[in-house]
């Protein structure tokens, strides 16, 4: 299959998700994460239509932006910032969804260029409540988004997460509706003033992330094919 059908593919999943959700097709935007694949075929999926890619390797992501200059396409860091990436980050991307402390953004804003637009900011919560994973702890959530909040460089849009895996449908929704019940919750307290967006699903798992929210899917596998090797 080529990556214009995986794509019509992809987008047939999401209509007939929020169909069955009962939400607008417009509800959901596909975020098309292209980590570990060439410059050519985030060509070949701009030609058949997609304008926002993710990344999650910092330097493969700048690389990438840097040789395709000449499209018009949206950049959104999906992986794990250290303090020495923040600056590649803050200079290239458009989007970040994966800032989980405030020393991390801080960085963020302050080595945002003065010329480029606010970087476009969702948090990574864990609701898994695993030790190890990444992602601000629910409990931390509401002080972190107020603290981001304050930060002159950034514009905070919503919240990420990547639930571990579960089998079945029903127990797919149940995870990712702790995140849509933490991004009500940020929004009936804090208000940001652009609080829309719940970045949650991807290929295994899509379907139950538009049943319980979500409003940008980020999808790799289904359109660009199987990874072969990571970092
Ligand atoms: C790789 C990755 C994706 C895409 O996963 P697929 O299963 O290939 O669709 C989405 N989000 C994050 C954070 C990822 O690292």
């Amino acid at each position: 299959m080529s990556i214009a059908q995986n794509l019509q593919t992809v987008q047939e999943r999401i209509h007939k998700a929020c169909e069955l959700a009962g939400r607008a097709p417009e509800a959901v935007r596909l975020l098309a994460v292209s980590k570990t694949f060439p410059a050519e075929d985030v060509r070949a999926a701009h030609v058949a239509g997609q304008l926002a890619f993710g990344e999650n390797y910092i330097q493969e992501g700048v690389d990438k932006i840097e040789a395709l200059r000449d499209l018009p396409l949206q950049w959104h860091c999906i992986g794990p910032i250290q303090s020495n990436k923040t600056r590649l980050v803050a200079e290239h991307f458009d989007w970040v969804h994966s800032v989980d402390r405030l020393k991390i953004a801080q960085r963020l804003s302050d080595q945002r260029p003065d010329g480029m637009a606010p970087l476009q900011v969702c948090l990574q919560v864990n609701t898994d409540g695993g030790e190890t994973k990444s992602g601000v702890r629910p409990d931390e959530l509401l002080t972190l988004a107020l603290e981001v909040m304050a930060l002159p460089r950034l514009e905070l849009r919503g919240l990420m997460t990547i639930p571990d895996p579960v089998e079945g449908f029903e127990s797919q929704v149940a995870l990712h509706q702790r995140a849509t019940a933490l991004f009500e919750q940020v929004r009936a307290e804090l208000h940001p003033p652009k609080w829309d967006t719940l970045s949650m699903g991807m290929t295994a798992d899509l379907e139950a992330a538009i049943a319980a929210g979500s409003t940008m899917v980020r999808v790799g596998t289904a359109i660009f094919g199987g990874r072969t090797y990571s970092h």
